[in-house]
């Protein structure tokens, strides 16, 4: 019950079970077609360009920054949490120039502060997370687009913690490049990212675009160094050529993760994003009414919550880290601290994934509860579970 990694559901966990067949088996292929369409249903777009990156979270966003941003871009980033840091890091070390905002963690950006930014830094992108789980804030996305679109900046989105809790909508938000990962809302391991490209990061990429030597007919050039994308790896345009009707060789997809993306995209449209985000916000709003009932304090801006995660302040004069020790080893149940400033002063409550659920949910009040007691804090007999329950009523 932590912030991600989740327990994965069983459905994946037994299509990952499944016998693997070569990368240009018609099966294969047809797989690869098919998670391509589910994840655009996913992402709410239209965009062709909707692949794998194979790696954690964190591999779909150095692909998606070191394929749009060139050595000396200008890049934007809106920073409330660790994951904006992140951004920031990767987008230097792709040798942007980069801007930074910040507000205090806890809170999010108004659409003025952003506009206002990018009229002061005209970056070439804009690089935001939608949920920070090191916070557990939303950051609103409607309307970024279209200000980043009339300055004639791209838009990059990080929705890994948020996607299929919380809406997103690629193309009504006029998002240009987002990315994802499975152990969050969407139920699965990590180690495969889901990312998709707008058609205006598409041209940004293909700009770029080389093929290997190897692999070049021999009328094809290849791309001067210089213009090159900087990594062979996470170079956007020969991962494209690879999902493409080319298919043109570049790494050997990770079959397994593949069956377990299809199999977490399958399992949210079967039960309609609509109803998960539904589901995400009921046990979310039970995780709060509980933890309150307690008379536990909150971090951060409630209104601006992501359903599928709470963030607790850790009472006076109780061993934050120890009442998370007992919890694991008494109940087999985990949750979070948090990163930086907030290490050991909140603990993290998730209710997302297969974890979305009221057993779930109250068997980790009811532990609460009593690991709370036995560290001396004083709460109310049952009060967590009761409110709860009103909740679900
Ligand atoms: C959890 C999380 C990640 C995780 O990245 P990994 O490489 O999969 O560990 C990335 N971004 C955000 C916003 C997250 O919440």
């Amino acid at each position: 019950m932590g912030p991600g990694p989740i327990t994965v559901d069983p459905r994946v966990l037994r299509a990952m079970s499944a016998q693997l067949v070569g990368q240009y088996d018609p099966a294969m292929t047809a797989y690869m077609n098919e998670t391509q369409a589910l994840y655009r249903e996913v992402f709410r777009t239209r965009n062709d360009a909707t692949v794998l990156v194979d790696g954690t979270s964190r591999a779909g966003i150095e692909a998606a920054l070191v394929s749009l941003v060139h050595p000396g871009d200008r890049v934007l980033v809106p920073v409330f949490g660790r994951f904006g840091h992140l951004l920031r890091e990767i987008a230097e070390r792709c040798g942007a120039e980069v801007h930074v905002r910040e507000v205090p963690w806890g809170e999010v950006f108004t659409l003025e502060a952003i506009e206002q930014a990018v009229r002061e830094v005209r970056p070439h992108l804009v690089a935001v997370v939608q949920g920070d789980t090191s916070t557990t804030m939303n950051q609103p996305l409607e309307g970024v687009g279209e200000v980043c679109h009339r300055h004639g900046a791209l838009l990059y989105v990080d929705c890994t913690a948020s996607l299929g809790g919380n809406a997103f909508e690629m193309d009504a938000w006029e998002v240009d490049a987002t990315t994802a990962g499975l152990q969050k809302c969407l139920g699965g391991p990590s180690g495969s990212a889901p990312l998709s490209l707008s058609p205006r990061a598409v041209a940004v990429v293909d700009a770029r675009r080389s093929v290997e030597a190897g692999l070049r007919s021999e009328d094809e050039d290849a791309a001067p160094a210089p213009a090159r994308i900087r990594s062979n790896y996470f170079d956007l345009g020969m991962v494209l050529d690879y999902w493409g009707e080319k298919r043109l060789n570049h790494h050997t997809e990770a079959t397994t993760m593949l069956y377990g993306a299809r199999e977490c995209a399958r399992l949210l449209l079967e039960e309609g994003i609509g109803n998960s985000i539904a589901r995400h916000r009921l046990h979310g709003e039970a995780v709060l009414a509980g933890v309150r009932a307690l008379g536990l304090e909150v971090f951060g801006d409630v209104a601006h919550k992501m359903h599928n995660v709470v963030a607790v302040q850790v009472p006076d004069g109780v061993d934050g880290e120890a009442v998370r020790a007992e919890l694991l080893h008494d109940y087999g149940i985990e949750i979070g601290t948090s990163f930086g400033p907030l290490a050991g002063r909140v603990w993290r409550i998730g209710s997302m994934g297969y974890n979305a659920r009221k057993d779930a949910v109250l068997l980790t009040l009811a532990a609460l509860e009593q690991v709370l007691r036995r560290h001396g804090a004083r709460v109310p007999a049952g009060a967590g579970c009761v409110a709860a329950q009103e909740v679900y009523a």
